[in-house]
């Protein structure tokens, strides 16, 4: 068993190896016993995978790492900050093959909080987390790295600011970030998607849903919000919002998505 546990593991890393020569990028990160050490320490979705799938996540991790630039506004980044955002990046992705993010360049990582003129410092006003930036500011991603390293934390709960934003640029792919990721969801589940996620936005104007009230903002939110709870309860999420579940199980399972 052992033996054939070393010999999958031995040709994964060759088919990623010679995929990833293939592409030819210039300069190619690979990740060190350490950063892998810190992905166990630090992001409980990994822990969970099978070894084989470990593998799979390591690598999504390093394509990540090639093609987006992660800087520090203010603050000097470290390894388990970059591994951290990368892996906000490839959780909602896990499971696509071959899927990377095209409308992204750029992670801005700010030490907290920052305003809508992106300023960090001084208390007025300072409530954004993590946002997608628009207009100039397309292909790049800002966040509160307090806010990212909250999210996998212990006392995240349900929520995972860092995930959310990834999930908006999930949504954003179609062009359109409206809660309907129509790359993910075959067409005839959008009507039925679109309804539940009015469903459920009224349940919890009227206090009858565990949901964070944020996504009731508009589908947008609601996608991104019930998007962090799939993937930081998920067995929570399953037992309490069935339906919602299996939508998002759809959407984040699709296999062929391009
Ligand atoms: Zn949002």
């Amino acid at each position: 068993m052992i033996f054939f546990s070393i010999l999958i593991a031995i040709v994964i890393s060759f088919t990623l190896y010679q995929r990833r020569h293939k592409q030819g990028a210039l300069t190619q990160t690979i990740l060190n016993d350490k950063q892998k050490m810190l992905l166990a320490k630090h992001i409980d979705y990994y822990n969970q995978l099978s070894n084989t799938d470990k593998l799979y996540f390591e690598d999504k991790i390093e394509q990540f790492l090639d093609d987006v630039r992660i800087e520090g506004v203010g603050l000097e980044i470290t390894d388990t900050d970059r591994l951290m955002v990368a892996s906000s990046a490839v959780i909602p992705i896990f499971r696509f093959k071959d899927w990377s993010y095209r409308n992204i360049t750029n992670v801005l990582l700010y030490p907290d909080t920052f305003d809508k003129d992106f300023q960090y410092e001084g208390a007025e006003g300072r409530n954004i987390m993590g946002m997608v930036g628009t207009g100039y500011m397309n292909g790049q991603m800002l966040l509160s790295r307090s806010a990212l390293v909250k999210g996998f934390s212990s006392q995240a709960g349900d929520s995972n600011t860092a995930i959310h934003e990834f999930v908006h640029l999930l949504d954003k792919a179609d062009g359109e970030t409206d809660g309907i990721p129509e790359n993910f969801l075959p067409h005839e589940y959008i009507e039925p998607w679109v309804r539940m996620m009015h469903q459920e936005i009224n349940k919890i104007d009227r206090g009858h849903s565990d949901i964070d009230p944020y996504a009731t903002t508009n589908e947008a939110e609601f996608f991104a919000v019930a998007s962090e709870y799939f993937f930081e309860k998920p067995e929570q999420f399953e037992t309490k919002h069935p339906e919602l579940y299996d939508m998002l199980d759809r959407i984040f399972g699709h296999e062929t998505a391009k």
